[in-house]
């Protein structure tokens, strides 16, 4: 009688009697009863018990997480950069080295905090968003079951709860339908255990008829008592014991990481080589450390990190307005990638909104609603839509709630019968619930003195326990000749895309009911129209070379009728239909080659069979979203590069296991969040090659001034003052982007495809950012020639000379950035199609970056600080010839790239 399988023991468990004493004691004990508690008794008991929440974070955690920020590999060279600094004042002071110390750990400061606030703060919309997805559960308040949030349960409610939801308090079963619980999220035991109304174990956790906070319904349904509530519960203490910490990465964080490692071997790298070239070429010791600096300081995009964060967080936020709920942040991105989408049929491509269409007597006798006469319907059929539903009607809604497929039956029925005079006529003994895998419900009822048992569900499922039928006028025996009527009539009704049941019923049945020698009575026929904004968003992903397959418990014929209703199968094209059934048997392999095929549908699968597809299709290379509501999807969805889970239908398995959840459970909404998540990804880009850039003209001064002995054209101080101020907003502004005209007309992103790929850094490295110093050495070589310089010749930090031409090299690289930020901004597109002052953040970007620009040259007490000097509008306005020369040069590439020039494509462009 009793499992052995060791549960840990906790030593908490001790004193724990819930599952010993008899039920009326412990209803006495949390002073309730089974008609539940009242409204008053509530609020009390929640100022005395407190909310039903478990309190994981501690204020610790915050001080970590702000640690961390210090950990990553730029705050690292940063704070490396400032150590030298400070190291070059104490060797040589007063030369201002001081300053740069200061600065660059101002930097790595403000970096961190701006960087651990944007986390904390997207963390808080994270978990704004699960509020929108309150938990609920059903409890008897004032009498009534009523709907109330998870956090407002206190010991005494009495609950209900139902396939796929989480156990939201630990509570002792009152009642249950086969009802199985899944304990791993408490022992890590996966197999579900059934519950019994006894107590069968000593250990608290191993007696069946206890229910446990945090455990899942795997199937069937329940009632049961709440005893504890929020920290006072098994999991609660659990929690107590360890806090956890969560560290695995998503694809963008590696992407990013892998970035970061590249940017700081080049900066190290050529730091260490060029120190001690400098210092070879007979510089001294503490020009050579400076030097070091400045090559650390300027390769580093020191905004990258909080750029991305801000652009993912606003990404999210934009979603969520489009009823898309994103669980993780960086997910964001993986969505834009997916090359394939699995989706249900009901609910998703559907509307979810059923009405019967066809009702048949026996096998054969069909007609249509509109053409229905009560008088003609035998009265065991009505019995079976109403008795073997679980959908009520509401009387806050105004309208029957329940599963869409029983609200349709019941609908149906109170047109002409009250369904309250049936369900009280004949009350309810036992429940066979339905689920996807068993695809039938079977309900036990009495009448009179009599047990009826009512079955519904998939036909070729019902018919094949049924042995007799019901003509109309009597039972018969049910022949092979009828039984293929019968399969006639429900093909003829599924090609025209109903959705089919069989119902049946038995007198009589035993106390464990067999399902056989059931008595057929006949089939109804349901229409759900497809959703409207279906049609596009099919359109937009076989344009996009995203391939959609449809994956259904739902008859193949009603599949097929279904898909090609909605453009899934074009017209006249053919379709291949595996049924769940051929899908069992079939090996990896074979289902790998299935799936090259071009139409392809699953029909008659259970939620199982989804992993199976999933891992294929990933195996084959496949970025794989595919979307779930049911507990048996959550191994699909979780397992899935992207699981997507519905809000409205889903249950909270399939949502805890999903990375998105579609608050309005629309297909059209995974689309247009797909092309969000592939916006933002080009929009990373496309602000990395903008910054990337101007790190070319931060370094080329400070090699050139170790090889060369030159004057050194940019310092520190100036380099600093372009990354994180000059630099800044445009950069922003092309992270908020809008996508162009051709992101849902391109193929996937292949998987290979990286954030820094070589055309990225060559484009940005190699050509513009070349550019960019050119024209500033043009610029300053201009002015120091000018000035009467002869090559060679040394000139003082603070001669005005070198004061002028330090200037403007910077105002230069300024002119060449605004014209590489529109630049950036298309791909593709001639920036002219997209309008140039459409961003309004770049258009704010430049003129912030200009205003900044003259402070630093023409107010007089800004001048020190940052080591400029005045400059003649010439002297400013000589860096503008060679923006206008990078703006049209690029223009020019574009427009080559869009003639479909094979060697631009290949090595110019990103
Ligand atoms: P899907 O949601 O993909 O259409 P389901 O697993 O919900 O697939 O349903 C599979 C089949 O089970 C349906 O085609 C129908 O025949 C049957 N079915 C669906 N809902 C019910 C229900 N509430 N009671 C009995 N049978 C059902
Ligand atoms: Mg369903």
């Amino acid at each position: 009688m009793i499992e052995c399988g060791e549960f840990p023991s906790f030593p908490m468990n001790q004193n724990t009697n819930e599952h010993k004493i008899p039920i009326e004691e412990l209803l006495k004990n949390v002073k309730s009863s089974p008609k539940g508690l009242t409204s008053g008794d509530v609020s009390a008991r929640l100022k005395q018990y407190g909310k039903n929440v478990l309190k994981v974070h501690t204020g610790e955690l915050l001080l970590i997480k702000f640690l961390k920020q210090f950990t990553n590999f730029f705050a690292l060279l940063l704070i490396t950069g400032s150590g030298l600094a400070f190291f070059a004042e104490n060797l040589d002071p007063g030369k201002g080295n001081i300053f740069i110390g200061w600065a660059l750990s101002g930097v790595v400061i403000l970096n961190a905090i701006f960087t651990f606030f944007e986390q904390y703060q997207s963390e808080r919309i994270m978990a704004s968003f699960q509020k929108m997805l309150p938990r609920e559960v059903e409890a008897l308040r004032d009498g009534k079951k009523t709907l109330v949030r998870a956090e407002e349960l206190v010991p005494g409610d009495i609950i209900f709860l139902e396939e796929g939801q989480k156990i939201p308090a630990d509570a002792r079963l009152l009642e249950h339908n086969s009802m199985k619980i899944d304990h791993s999220s408490l022992t890590g035991e996966s197999d579900p255990q059934l519950r019994k109304l006894e107590c069968t174990h000593e250990n608290i956790l191993e007696s069946r008829n206890m229910l446990f906070s945090g455990c899942l319904v795997q199937s069937g349904n329940g009632i049961g008592v709440v005893y504890g509530t929020g920290m006072n519960t098994q999991i609660g203490k659990i929690v107590e014991l360890t806090k956890r910490t969560n560290t695995i990465l998503s694809p963008l964080q590696k992407e990013l990481q892998h970035f970061i490692r590249i940017i700081s071997a080049i900066a190290i790298g050529l730091g260490v080589i060029f120190f001690f070239v400098s210092i070879l070429l007979g510089q001294q010791f503490i020009g050579s450390i400076i030097f070091a600096i400045g090559i650390i300081v300027a390769n580093v995009p020191e905004g990258l990190l909080p750029t991305v964060t801000l652009c993912l967080t606003i990404a999210a936020r934009r979603m969520a307005r489009k009823n898309a709920l994103i669980k993780n942040l960086d997910s964001v991105e993986t969505l834009g990638s997916t090359t394939v989408i699995c989706t249900d049929k009901t609910g998703t491509l559907t509307e979810n909104n059923m009405s019967l269409q066809n009702i048949c007597f026996g096998g054969e006798h069909c007609i249509s609603v509109d053409m229905f006469d009560r008088e003609k319907i035998p009265d065991e059929i009505l019995k079976v839509l109403v008795l073997c539903n679980n959908a009520h009607y509401s009387a806050e809604h105004k309208t029957f709630v329940g599963d869409p497929t029983e609200t349709a039956l019941l609908k149906f029925v109170s047109e002409f019968e009250s369904i309250e005079n049936f369900t009280k006529k004949y009350p309810r003994i036992h429940e066979y619930p339905f689920d996807s895998t068993q695809k039938r419900m079977i309900s036990v009822n009495k009448e009179r003195e009599k047990m009826v048992a009512y079955m519904k569900g998939a036909p070729e499922v019902v018919l094949k326990k049924c042995m007799k039928y019901y003509n109309g006028k009597g039972i018969v025996p049910l022949t092979d000749k009828y039984s293929q009527k019968i399969l006639n009539s429900y093909k003829l009704m599924a090609s025209k895309g109903n959705r089919v049941l069989a119902l049946a019923y038995k007198e009589s049945p035993e106390e464990n009911l067999k399902e056989e020698k059931f008595i057929f009575l006949g089939m109804v026929g349901m229409i759900d129209p497809p959703r409207k904004e279906v049609f596009e968003a099919l359109k937009k992903c076989a344009s996009a070379g995203i391939k959609v397959i449809m994956i259904t418990g739902d008859y193949s014929l009603t599949a097929e009728a279904i898909g090609r209703k909605i453009g899934l199968i074009p017209a006249g094209k053919n379709v291949t239909i595996i049924k769940g059934e051929e899908l069992q048997r079939m090996s990896e392999s074979e289902l790998v080659k299935a799936l090259q095929k071009e139409n392809i549908l699953f029909a008659r699968t259970n939620p199982i069979q989804k992993l199976q597809i999933v891992k294929a299709l990933q195996k084959m290379g496949h970025v794989v979203t595919v979307t779930g509501d049911g507990v048996n999807d959550a191994p699909a969805l979780k397992n899935a590069d992207m699981g997507v889970a519905m809000g409205k239908s889903g249950t909270e398995v399939a949502r805890e296991a999903s990375d998105m959840v579609l608050m309005d459970d629309n297909f059209a909404t995974i689309v247009s969040a797909i092309q969000e998540g592939r916006t933002i990804f080009e929009n990373i880009k496309k602000f990395v090659a903008y910054i990337l850039t101007s790190n070319v003209p931060e370094i080329l001064p400070f090699i050139a001034f170790a090889l060369f002995q030159i004057p050194l054209p940019l310092t520190v101080i100036l380099i600093l003052s372009i990354d994180l101020g000059t630099d800044l907003l445009p950069a922003l502004g092309l992270g908020v982007e809008k996508a162009e005209h051709d992101i849902m007309q391109k193929k996937p992103r292949s998987k290979d495809e990286r954030l820094m790929s070589k055309q990225l850094f060559l484009m940005s490295y190699g050509i513009i950012g070349m550019l960019q110093a050119i024209s500033g050495f043009c610029v300053f070589f201009f002015i120091l020639f000018r000035g009467g310089w002869k090559w060679g010749q040394i000139l003082d930090a603070n001669d005005s000379l070198y004061l002028t031409g330090v200037t403007a090299y910077f105002a230069t690289v300024i002119w060449c950035q605004i014209a590489n930020v529109f630049t950036c901004r298309t791909r593709r597109e001639s920036i002219f199609s997209g309008g140039i002052f459409t961003n309004k953040l770049i258009i704010f970007g430049i003129f912030a970056e200009i205003v900044l620009l003259s402070i630093m040259v023409y107010v007089p007490f800004v001048r020190p600080l940052f080591g400029t000097h005045s400059l003649s509008f010439l002297e400013i306005s000589l860096g503008i010839p060679f923006a206008f020369v990078i703006f049209f040069g690029a223009e020019l590439r574009k427009k080559l790239l869009r003639n479909g020039n094979k060697f631009v494509e290949k090595h110019f462009t990103w």
